[in-house]
């Protein structure tokens, strides 16, 4: 399911190879010690300090349970932040409309109405807009062909394998012109080669569409492929341990993969995987 929501130092935290924002460079996201204690006592996130510029391949890595979600959700204003300042483009989450922006959630399910042909699907997001018709047709052409399902515009649900059901599920998501792509696991589901192919073409649209995206996964090698930076992250309880810079040009073809370097960032990632689970608990 896809929504258009219009919407103190992390004492563990390592910071490592970050770039610091060069003069000019917009923080489209700020968290200030941002933490979550949820209503039934558990706490899914110690304080996280974290910056996203504009433009940023962020992706979020860690174990089920570290709080991953519970951070994505906390960006996109679906969940309260319990202490600390979340600032998208320098105002809180529920004013991001004030600042000219706006932002996507895609969901690790494509959720779609199995009743509604795909261009239906896509346009749903629209409709929520009151977008009108003539505005939205255009739009959703356009979110299809970026999606490669163009040709499959006036097909059901359960006529598409489920990559392309991902696919509708990411178009939905294009087609409000969102400048903040938040994406929960989305292609958790799919098999490895469908995968492949979809890190690859969802790079081809952050790079062609100028997004921020923040991607949340627990694959050490769809981190290293996808992202400029993997936030670390560890659970028992949630909080980030390691900031990690993937100095890699791009466009990154699947070739990077076989790589003594991607191999390297892997192992490293795996390292601080390791490390943070042994300190589990300790707190
Ligand atoms: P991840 O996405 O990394 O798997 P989550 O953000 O889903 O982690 O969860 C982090 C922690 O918060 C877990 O212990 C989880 O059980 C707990 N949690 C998540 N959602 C809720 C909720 N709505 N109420 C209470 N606890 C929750």
């Amino acid at each position: 399911m896809i929504s258009n929501v219009n919407y103190k130092a992390a004492g563990n935290t390592e910071q490592v190879n970050t770039s610091p924002a060069a003069a000019g460079e917009v923080n489209a996201i700020e968290m200030l010690s941002v933490e979550k204690v949820y209503p039934n006592g558990t706490r899914a996130l110690r304080p996280v300090d974290l910056k996203i510029k504009e433009g940023e391949f962020v992706t979020l890595l860690g174990p089920s349970g570290c709080g991953k979600s519970t951070l994505l959700k906390m960006i996109a204003g679906l969940e309260d932040t319990s202490d600390g300042r979340l600032l998208l483009w320098k105002k809180p989450v529920d004013q991001i409309e004030e600042t000219g922006h706006s932002l996507s959630f895609v969901f690790q399910e494509a959720s779609l109405m199995p009743w509604h042909s795909v261009r239906k699907n896509v346009s749903m997001a629209l409709e929520l807009d009151n977008i009108p018709s003539k505005e939205a047709k255009p739009r959703i052409d356009k979110a299809l062909k970026l999606v490669g399902l163009d040709r499959f515009a006036d097909a059901l649900p359960r006529e598409l394998s489920g990559g392309m059901q991902m696919r509708v599920s990411i178009a939905r998501g294009l087609v409000v012109n969102p400048d903040l792509l938040l994406m929960d696991e989305p292609f958790g589901a799919l098999d490895e080669i469908t995968r492949f192919r979809l890190d690859s073409d969802l790079l081809d649209l952050w790079r062609d569409n100028g997004l921020t995206v923040v991607f949340v996964t627990h694959s050490i090698h769809e981190a290293v492929f996808l992202s400029q930076r993997v936030i670390v992250m560890a659970a028992r309880p949630g909080r980030v341990v390691a900031d990690i810079k993937i100095d890699e040009p791009f466009p990154r073809k699947s070739e990077f993969r076989m790589t003594q370097r991607f191999s390297e960032y892997a192992m490293q990632l795996h390292e601080y995987l390791m490390d943070a689970a042994a300190e589990e608990d300790q707190f």
